[in-house]
């Protein structure tokens, strides 16, 4: 099982991750940043399985991952 934490000041919501997680873990609730963007969150944390595809497709580097033991 995975932890993935977004920055969501730097998320830009171009949807990269949300389109990439295989697992359909990250989601926009709706609600913007300070920038203005509806920035992205887990919204099916449990379901990570720490692939860091997402964190490898941000472009703004706003994903982190890590594995639980
Ligand atoms: S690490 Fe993999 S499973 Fe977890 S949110 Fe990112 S893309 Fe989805
Ligand atoms: S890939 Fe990065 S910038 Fe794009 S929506 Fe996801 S967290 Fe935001």
């Amino acid at each position: 099982m995975g932890i993935v934490i977004v920055d969501s000041d730097r998320c830009k919501a171009c949807g990269y991750c949300v389109k990439f997680c295989p697992k359909g873990v990250l989601g926009a609730k709706g609600v913007t940043n300070r920038l203005g963007y509806r920035y992205v969150e887990p919204v099916e944390p449990d379901k990570c399985i720490a692939c860091a595809i997402c964190a490898t497709m941000c472009p703004e580097g706003a994903i982190e991952v890590y594995k639980e033991d």
